[in-house]
């Protein structure tokens, strides 16, 4: 049998996304289902069962991407804020045994840059700063061509020194300010603070997605807590032009449906802070893949 596909998992802090992928990056078929991060050891299981699923002859090895910090040379976990229940747990390991061929790992965000370098937006550039924004912040950093190897941690450069906590165990993250947790949380403080907003009669739990409604419907504070979300997601993209000199930043992630809320004020924040030369030469976009860089990623580092 032809080992002609492998198969691409995206560990995301809210959903599992397991895919099996061609060499040129197609994806063939794929499934997904909430990650249920409170569920403690049953991610490795619901991981396995849908592994398996997929899983045939074809398959020439399985690609991890796994949000946090990764030990890629062991396969550990070093640290996961978002999946706690998967730290220290050595999953290359338990699949390559489960499964019997190669299991590589990396970091999610790293593994949404290779694939959008691979398949997507990125194939048009020698070099980019890929920023995912989800539940939290991630980033992966392709200079010519090639995915840097570094923790590139992007979500947790600090924005304002004495500031929010971040899950991570610093304050003033990028993440604490523009993630959709902290959007969340920034729209309930709104709320609890008793100024005037129609999220206060809202049903249920504000998602960000009720937040960005609520902002374009006319409401001033939903509004006010998107441009401040943007404001500091502009400073973090300021700071990464100046240090990497990208051809463009791509963004990606369920925030960037806020498009032209946050990230246009992302784009002028950063163009008040970045170097004029850097910003100018620096395209910002939406990438090309959506949910799927992750798993291409993935499926292309098990192809390497
Ligand atoms: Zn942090």
């Amino acid at each position: 049998m032809v080992k002609d596909c492998s198969i691409g998992v995206d560990l995301g802090g809210t959903n599992l996304r397991v895919a099996l992928v061609s060499r040129a990056g197609e994806v063939l078929e794929r499934t997904e289902t909430p990650s249920c991060p409170d569920a403690g050891g049953d991610v490795v299981e619901n991981l396995a069962a849908a592994i398996g699923w997929l899983f045939s002859d074809r398959v020439a090895g399985i690609g991890l991407a796994v949000p946090g910090l990764v030990d890629a040379q062991s396969g550990g976990i070093v640290t996961s804020p978002n999946i706690r229940a998967v730290e220290g747990v050595n999953l290359v390991d338990i699949f390559s045994r489960r499964f019997g061929v190669p299991v590589s790992l990396g970091n999610d965000a790293s593994l949404a840059a290779l694939g959008e370098s691979v398949a997507g937006a990125g194939r048009d550039f020698n070099s980019f700063v890929l920023l995912t924004l989800g539940t939290g912040v991630g980033g992966g950093v392709v200079i010519d061509r090639k995915l840097l190897q570094a923790a590139t941690e992007l979500g947790h450069i600090t924005v304002e020194a004495a500031g929010r906590r971040c899950l991570c165990g610093n304050s003033g993250c990028l993440e604490a300010y523009a993630g959709a947790a902290a959007i969340v949380a920034q729209a309930r403080e709104v709320v609890s603070s008793g100024a005037s907003t129609r999220m206060k009669n809202h049903d249920g739990n504000l998602t960000p997605e009720d937040v960005y409604r609520y902002a374009v419907d006319g409401d001033a504070a939903a509004a006010g807590v998107i441009i401040t979300a943007g404001k500091y997601l502009g400073a973090g993209i300021a700071s990464f032009i100046n240090v990497f000199s990208p051809d463009a930043i791509i963004l990606t992630g369920g925030l960037t449906g806020a498009w032209d809320i946050l990230v246009e004020e992302a784009v002028r924040e950063a163009s008040r802070r970045a170097f004029p030369q850097l910003f100018q030469r620096c395209k910002i976009v939406p990438s090309a893949l959506a949910g799927n860089a992750g798993i291409i990623g993935a499926s292309a580092l098990a192809f390497s």
